[in-house]
């Protein structure tokens, strides 16, 4: 087996097994969230992310301030600890990044747009407001093929944005 798929199933596996909207302090923590499943698939059929290249920790507090200050949010705390849960999620204040490839910049991405998406509403966890976020995030931290192409596989997978 090459590298490549290797790291792609633990990608899967990782992905898959995302529990970040059952822990923490969120809003809505009862709205149901039936799209989960159908954003973490389209991810996996983005290139982009398969380059889950971990930063340093200095270089994730710079780039999830710059993108708080570009979305007018609090920058949130970080955590890199490992917790009981080993997932990465975030709350409305808070980004957990506990493993390697989750301090790269697809997982911070997405992190990040949970916390935009808690604190400016209407919070939805990946619901429709989640992903139209989540797709500006990509768009200015990764540029427009990026945003392409996740756009392009949410629309396969019938992920709904606004
Ligand atoms: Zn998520």
């Amino acid at each position: 087996m090459t590298l490549a798929k290797v790291l792609i199933q633990i990608t899967e596996n990782m992905v898959t097994t995302e529990i970040e909207e059952y822990i923490g302090d969120i809003p809505n923590p009862k709205l149901k969230d039936s799209q989960a499943k159908l954003v973490f698939s389209a991810e996996d059929d983005c290139l982009f992310w398969n380059n889950l290249t971990p930063l340093s920790n200095e270089e994730i507090v710079l780039l999830v301030n710059r993108i708080s200050k570009w979305f007018c949010v609090n920058s949130p705390k970080i955590s890199f600890e490992g917790h009981t849960y080993n997932s990465a999620y975030a709350t409305s204040n808070l980004i957990v990044l506990p493993f390697p490839i989750s301090k790269s910049v697809p997982y911070i991405c997405h992190e990040i747009s949970h916390v935009i998406n808690y604190q400016i509403g209407p919070a939805d966890h990946h619901g429709k407001y989640f992903t139209t976020t989540y797709l500006e995030v990509v768009k200015k931290v990764l540029g427009l093929s990026a945003f392409r192409e996740l756009k392009n596989s949410f629309d396969r997978f019938g992920v709904k944005y606004n």
